[in-house]
């Protein structure tokens, strides 16, 4: 039975004497190899070249720290649960009296690792981290030669304690985030007072 009109008879053609001989179509294809030897290059010589990316270019993660240079993570784990890479770990670890200024809440990552293989630098765990604690930027994670060395751990994820050294996370955060950070009345944007 017929269903629709679309469908045609097919018929094996026979080849032409010129389809037979193969010399047209070798000739044929090897124009449109030289035609595309004088158009503009699509290609560019990574990593000498690189393509100018936007500013909000889903990059290198960092965990990034307060103003006074303690951490911002409190290990809570949301971004591993929200990752569907799975690809982050971490260990937590209690905060010890004196430790305030390093780390900005009672719990914080004793231990904390991304695996770049694993990684579709899709942004969950930036969306999911409700402490500002970590970021994707528009740095590149670097081509090495062994799997051990992508599995990244806080001595790169971490940003410098230097503030002229501190990575610059302000393209990716909306204005909403940076009007709730900047109003030091709330309890998360405390700033750690080490003589109160
Ligand atoms: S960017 Fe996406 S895949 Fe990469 S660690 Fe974050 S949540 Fe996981
Ligand atoms: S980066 Fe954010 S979401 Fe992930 S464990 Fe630290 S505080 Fe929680």
């Amino acid at each position: 039975m017929q269903l629709t009109n679309r469908s045609k008879v097919v018929v094996k053609k026979e080849m032409t004497l010129s389809e037979r001989l193969y010399i047209p179509a070798i000739f044929s294809g090897m124009l449109i190899t030289l035609k595309h030897l004088f158009r503009k290059k699509v290609t560019i010589q990574y990593p000498e070249q690189t393509r100018e990316v936007s500013k909000i270019w889903r990059g290198q993660h960092v965990l990034k720290r307060d103003e006074i240079g303690a951490e911002r993570c409190t290990a809570c784990g949301l971004c591993a649960v929200a990752c569907p890479a799975e690809a982050i770990t971490m260990v937590a670890a209690e905060r010890k009296p004196g430790e305030e200024h390093l780390y900005r809440e009672e719990k914080y990552a004793a231990s904390y690792e991304i695996n770049m293989l694993r990684c579709i630098f899709c942004g969950d765990c930036e969306e999911a981290c409700p402490k500002e604690a970590i970021f994707l930027t528009d740095r590149k994670v670097d081509s090495l030669y062994t799997r051990a060395e992508l599995v990244y751990g806080k001595d790169i994820l971490v940003e410098a304690i230097e503030k002229d050294k501190r990575v610059d996370v302000t393209a990716r955060e909306t204005p909403d985030v940076a009007e709730f950070k900047a109003n030091k009345v709330f309890g998360h944007n405390k700033v750690f007072d080490k003589n109160s």
